[in-house]
């Protein structure tokens, strides 16, 4: 269990220039996945709508995920993404499932919130524009980047690793 191992690099400069320009949206940034309102509607569970497209979020302890340890990866579950890995989640006791940093640069994209008279930063898959829950910094959870990204469980789904030993790892990724 390498869990300080990688994908915490490179992570570092994401709160450095918010206070510049907090453009809600980046042009160079633009999402791949467009779906009409209609389709993610047909597409998605309600409770999945709710929090993917209309930035909701779940009732703490009450998600899939917030307390699995299962070794994966969780990709979007709106559009399949890869957006976390097991390694970087951690017990947080926050009721929904907590990452210290994301799989890679990129894989996510920030957006300043300032809804519920808070000051917040949103989370985004940068492939769908759904929307995934918040990133807070500095609360001393002792994790490699002193960041929580809370996640909503209903954005997430689970892929979890076969076991390496039983299947060949050519198929990785
Ligand atoms: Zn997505």
């Amino acid at each position: 269990m390498s869990i300080f191992g990688n994908n915490i690099l490179g992570n570092n400069s994401i709160f450095g220039n918010k206070a510049a320009d907090p453009a809600p949206e980046a042009p160079e940034a633009e999402p791949s996945v467009h779906k009409s309102d209609a389709e993610w509607r047909q597409e998605l569970t309600p409770e999945e709508y709710h929090v993917l497209r209309q930035s909701g979020t779940e009732r703490p302890y009450t998600g899939e995920y917030w307390d699995t340890h299962t070794a994966g990866v969780y990709q979007c579950r709106a559009c399949g993404a890869e957006l976390f890995t097991s390694n970087e989640k951690f017990d947080s006791h926050c009721g929904w499932p907590s990452f210290f940093a994301p799989l890679a640069d990129g894989t996510v994209r920030y957006i300043h919130d300032r809804t519920l008279g808070m000051e917040r930063v949103e989370v985004r898959c940068a492939t769908c524009d759904s929307h995934l829950g918040h990133v807070f910094d500095g609360e001393g959870y002792g994790t490699p980047t002193d960041q929580r990204y809370c996640i909503n469980s209903v954005s997430l789904k689970l892929v979890p690793r076969e076991d390496p030993q039983v299947s060949a790892p050519e198929t990785e990724a």
